[in-house]
C-alpha cells in the first residue's frame, strides 16, 4: 500500500486533476526502498525495511505499472507523469477505482500485508519482553537468599 499512501495525498494535496500513480508508483522508489531496507538490515539485522520494499514492488506488479511504462520508469522515459483521466476530478477518479474490484482486490491484499507486518511486529517485540522478564526473573531469583 505504500506507492498509494505516498501518490494519493500527493495527487490530492499538490497534483488535483492529475495522474494518481506517480513518484511512489516508479522502480526507482522500490529500488530506493530495497537500498533503504537492505541497509538497515546490515545495521539492525531486522527485515521491515526489505519486508516493506517486497510489498512495495507487489504493489507495482497489482497495479499492473507495466502498462504505464513513463510512471514505472520514470524518469528515464520523460519528466512527467501521464494522466490517467483528464475530464474527472480526483474525488471522482477515487469513486471509479473503489468500483474497480480487481484494483479493490489489490489493496485489500495490500492491507492485509501491512496488517500481517504490523502483527509481525507487534509479537516479535511481545516475545522479546516476555524473554527479557523471564531472563529478569530468573536472575532475581538466583539473588534471592535461601
Ligand atoms: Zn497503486
Amino acid at each position: 500500500m505504500l506507492p498509494d499512501l505516498v501518490d494519493k495525498p500527493l495527487a490530492l494535496l499538490f497534483l488535483q486533476d492529475a495522474a494518481t500513480r506517480t513518484y511512489g508508483h516508479t522502480l526507482l522508489f522500490s529500488i530506493a526502498l530495497c537500498l533503504a531496507g537492505l541497509a538497515f538490515l546490515l545495521a539492525s539485522g531486522r527485515t521491515y525495511g526489505l519486508a516493506l520494499a517486497g510489498g512495495s514492488l507487489g504493489h507495482l506488479a497489482l497495479d499492473a505499472m507495466w502498462a504505464l511504462p513513463h510512471v514505472l520508469y520514470w524518469p528515464l522515459l520523460g519528466g512527467g507523469f501521464p494522466r490517467v483521466h483528464e475530464d474527472i476530478s480526483f474525488l471522482e477518479m477515487v469513486w471509479w477505482a473503489l468500483n474497480d474490484p480487481v484494483r479493490v482486490a489489490g489493496d485489500m491484499l495490500g492491507l492485509l500485508a501491512l496488517a500481517l507486518v504490523v502483527a509481525w511486529v507487534v509479537a516479535e517485540k511481545g516475545i522479546k519482553r516476555l524473554q527479557r522478564d523471564a531472563r529478569h526473573r530468573a536472575v532475581t531469583t538466583e539473588n534471592e537468599p535461601v
